[in-house]
């Protein structure tokens, strides 16, 4: 049978439309798919964008490791140091905010501008501390975890598992009244309360010349503060609390912090802690310090502010390294605020500005993301979430395992040959592992 001319045109137009409409059905039913099998979300995030290298690490963190997995649900603060003056500091109070509202929230690092960034910014201000505003409002402790990896081996051969350390954050040292004796005599110390009716006077020292005197406080609001935030995190990791201080010197001060976090152990945490398999131990800091140097780790150890200072220090530089340190700040009504422990990684970025290439380590943001990832899926009841957040954890170590990390890692690492990644493309290493573990 032979077609006319204006047949084969009508069929030809038809063959068009339809394979079309198929193309245009396949490709809907998969963004659908994809859309589908992504993992979801209920409850959104609350997410602090930051500055430099590690605002450049966020999105890359985003677009490679989350949007494609997850059906990603953020509430955005831009704590950009250019937005935060714009608004007169007000994102960061709105963020924080947000985190009482949601629980969870995920922060960039960010500038805290000095004399030098208020001229690099133009800024209006010297803007206080992002980290000290949010802090205040969400009245929290922080916990600082390094992570452990195969290839980067803790200075202190035993240490197994990553010591995490909370430092009160309130007094002592840091709040203290200093006087320089000129001569001899009397220093005391003395109380009066407010309505005049109780006064308490002791005698500090009868100098015999001249001398150095000072004076510390610490208020029991704080003390509970931090307990709480620390036997509330010990739950949610499912870790043991240690507790140090120096009580058998300090016989009032030192043991006014031993017994409040006995008194809220006691009644409140005792039965959930068995419940959870976890245990609180107390025990004088030189005791802590000598069986710390012995264990294998995977505990969290709450220190004073002094003790907390000086041992985060020591801790994180004893596992390696402080891009590879996480950071939470926990509050005691229960909110959770994740991010890295290193700051915005300056001297890499201005390489990166100038188009050279960086290879700046983002395995501590990459696990503030999978931290407040897990703590979402928790609180939502979100197994997938859950597992996601493991996942990408896993398949983070076992890049680095697998001998591919970024510079800093491939200065110190045990593991021979290995391959110094540039930022971009260890993060899209990471994301193929992750996608052969999401495969499984
Ligand atoms: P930093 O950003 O922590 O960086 C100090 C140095 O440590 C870097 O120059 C780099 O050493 C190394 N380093 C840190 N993180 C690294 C990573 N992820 N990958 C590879 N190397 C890393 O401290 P900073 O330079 O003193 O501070 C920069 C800005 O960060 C400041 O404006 C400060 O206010 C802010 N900051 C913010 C936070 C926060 O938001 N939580 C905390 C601390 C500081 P090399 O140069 O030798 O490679
Ligand atoms: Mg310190």
């Amino acid at each position: 049978m032979l077609l006319s001319a204006d047949s084969v045109f009508l069929l030809f137009i038809y063959v068009i439309y339809r394979d079309n409409v198929i193309k245009y059905k396949m490709s809907f039913e998969s963004v659908r798919r994809n859309a589908m099998n992504k993992i979801q979300m209920t409850t959104p995030l609350v997410e602090m964008d930051g500055d430099e290298m590690t605002r450049i690490l966020w999105q890359i963190i985003k677009d490679e490791l989350l949007i494609p997995f997850i059906d990603l649900k953020t509430e955005y603060y831009d704590l950009g140091l250019k937005h935060r003056d714009e608004t007169d500091d007000q994102v960061t109070r709105d963020a924080s905010e947000a985190t009482k509202k949601y629980g969870v929230a995920v922060k960039c690092a960010t500038i805290t501008p000095n004399a030098a960034r208020v001229e690099e910014y133009d800024l209006k201000e010297m803007w206080k501390s992002p980290n000290g505003t949010i802090r205040a409002i969400l009245d929290g402790t922080v916990f600082r975890t390094p992570i452990v990896v195969k290839g980067i081996d803790p200075v202190v051969k035993c240490w197994k598992k990553p010591i995490t350390i909370a430092r009160h954050a309130y007094g002592d040292v840091y709040k203290n009244v200093e006087l320089q004796v000129p001569k001899a005599g009397k220093v005391k110390l003395t109380y009066t309360s407010d309505d005049g009716t109780v006064t308490r006077s002791v005698l500090v020292h009868s100098f015999d010349g001249p001398g150095v005197v000072q004076g510390q406080h610490n208020v029991d609001a704080s003390i509970t503060s931090f307990a709480k935030s620390c036997f509330e995190f010990a739950l949610s990791e499912k870790k043991d609390l240690w507790f140090s201080s120096k009580d058998t010197i300090s016989k009032i001060y030192d043991h006014r912090f031993k017994d409040i976090f006995a008194d809220l152990y006691e009644n409140e945490y005792k039965e959930r802690f068995e419940a959870a398999g976890i245990t609180y131990f107390y025990t004088l800091i030189d005791d802590a310090v000598a069986r710390i140097m012995k264990s294998e780790g995977g505990f969290i150890w709450a220190c004073k502010n002094y003790d907390g200072d000086v041992m985060s220090d020591m801790i994180s530089s004893a596992f390696g390294s402080l891009a590879m340190m996480t950071s939470v700040l926990v509050s005691p009504h229960g909110y959770f605020e994740y991010e890295a422990a290193h700051g915005t990684v300056q001297r890499h970025y201005y390489k990166h500005l100038k188009g050279e290439e960086t290879s700046t380590n983002s395995v501590a943001t990459i696990f503030a993301w999978t931290g407040a990832l897990r703590k979402r899926g928790e609180l939502d009841e979100l197994p997938g979430l859950i597992a996601f957040a493991e996942k990408l954890e896993e398949a983070t170590i076992e890049t680095i395992e697998s001998g591919k990390m970024t510079g800093d890692l491939a200065l110190i690492t045990t593991l021979e040959n290995p391959v110094k990644l540039n930022s971009a493309d260890f993060i899209k290493a990471i994301r193929t592992v992750l996608e052969e573990k999401l495969a499984e």
